[in-house]
């Protein structure tokens, strides 16, 4: 937990957010400011700052994310039509929020 980690905060449910799912793991949330139909935020507990901060013992959290993607695809309903999955790392990737999260956004449909 870093402390002045928003990410943690609603982790921690210091801040109230509803979790569209959570588990040991992890937890998925809407993202506040969304730049698609569906824009999830899927969120380890663990605080970790990037991709370029995992180590070798992260790798299961890793495989969590990806899973609960599809999963969570597949939920709202936008697993055919399509959606995009994304990190990104650091500032000049446009990272905001240094707390790792993967970004599930998707819904325009195929037309
Ligand atoms: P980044 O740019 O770091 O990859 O993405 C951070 C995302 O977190 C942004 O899309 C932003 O809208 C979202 N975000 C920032 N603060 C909050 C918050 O307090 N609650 C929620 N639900 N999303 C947030
Ligand atoms: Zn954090």
């Amino acid at each position: 937990m870093a402390s002045d980690c928003i990410f943690c905060k609603i982790v921690n449910k210091e801040i109230p957010s509803a979790f569209v799912y959570e588990n040991e793991t992890l937890v998925v949330f809407k993202d506040i400011s969304p730049k698609a139909p569906v824009h999830l935020l899927i969120v380890p507990r663990k605080h970790i700052r990037s991709i370029n901060d995992l180590t070798a013992a992260d790798q299961p959290i890793v495989s969590e994310l990806i899973f609960t993607a599809q999963r969570m695809a597949r939920e709202m309903a936008i697993d055919t039509t399509g959606y995009n999955l994304l990190f990104n790392v650091e500032k000049g990737g446009g990272q905001e929020v240094f707390h790792l999260h993967l970004h599930l956004t998707g819904g325009y449909g195929t037309k």
